[in-house]
C-alpha cells in the first residue's frame, strides 16, 4: 500500500479517478506523454481568447457525472461555463456562432440554398420524433439516410457530425443524430 497507484494520462478520465483516490488517501501519480493537462478537452490561451480543442457541452450539467466528482472535490465553484452565444467555431468557411437549432445549422455558410431545402425535409420530422421512437435507430447508420444524398448535403451531415461528435458520420447512429 505503500506504493503509488499510477495513473496513465491526464484527460478528464485520469485526472478524476486520480482526484477521487487522492481524496480517500491513496497515493496517486499521474503520467502523461504531452505538455499540457486536460487530453481532448484541452484549451489553449491565445491573445486573450480560449481555443478549446472542440466546444465540450454538459447537458443539464448540474445532473452530470462530472459535476457530481467537482463537487465532490469541492471544486464545483471553479467550474467556469460560457455562454453559448460567446461560442464561435471555425471551420475553412471562416467563423460561425454556434448553432442553436436546425434554423441556425441551415443557415451556417456550410451549403448551398438548395441543398438546405433537401435537407429541412429530413431535419423538421426527426426533430419532431420521440425519445423513445429514437433508442429504437440507435443500431440504425445515420448514414442509412445520408448515403444516396447529393454531395453538398452529405458535407452538412459530416460537419455537423463533426462538429457535435468529433466523429465521422458513418460512426453516429441515426438515433443519436436525432436526439442530439
Ligand atoms: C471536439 C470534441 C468535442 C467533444 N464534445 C463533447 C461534449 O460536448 N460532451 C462530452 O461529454 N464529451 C465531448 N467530447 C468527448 C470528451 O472530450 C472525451 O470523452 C473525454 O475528454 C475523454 O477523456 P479521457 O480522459 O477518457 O481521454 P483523453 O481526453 O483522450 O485523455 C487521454 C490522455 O492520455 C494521454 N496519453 C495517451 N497515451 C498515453 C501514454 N502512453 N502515456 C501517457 N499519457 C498518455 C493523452 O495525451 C491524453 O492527455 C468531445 C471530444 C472532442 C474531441
Amino acid at each position: 500500500m505503500s506504493m503509488p497507484i499510477i495513473v496513465i494520462g491526464a484527460g478528464v478520465g485520469g485526472l478524476t479517478i486520480a482526484a477521487l483516490l487522492s481524496t480517500e488517501g491513496h497515493k496517486v501519480r499521474v503520467l502523461e506523454k504531452s505538455s499540457k493537462l486536460g487530453g481532448r478537452t484541452a484549451s489553449v490561451k491565445f491573445r486573450n481568447h480560449i481555443l478549446d480543442n472542440g466546444f465540450h457541452i454538459m447537458p443539464f450539467y448540474k445532473k452530470s457525472a462530472i459535476f457530481t466528482v467537482l463537487k465532490k472535490l469541492k471544486i464545483d465553484s471553479n467550474l467556469i461555463l460560457a455562454k453559448v452565444n460567446d461560442i464561435a467555431f471555425y471551420s475553412t468557411c471562416g467563423f460561425h456562432g454556434y448553432p442553436k437549432g436546425i434554423l441556425d445549422l441551415l443557415r451556417l455558410s456550410l451549403l448551398p440554398f438548395k441543398s438546405r431545402v433537401k435537407l429541412l425535409r429530413i431535419l423538421f420530422p426527426l426533430a419532431f420524433t420521440s425519445l423513445e421512437k429514437t433508442e429504437l435507430w440507435d443500431d440504425v447508420p445515420l448514414t442509412d439516410i445520408t448515403k444516396n444524398l447529393d454531395f453538398d448535403t452529405n458535407a452538412f451531415f459530416e460537419s455537423v457530425c463533426m462538429l457535435a461528435f468529433a466523429d465521422t458520420a458513418d460512426h453516429i447512429s441515426l438515433g443519436e443524430f436525432t436526439r442530439t
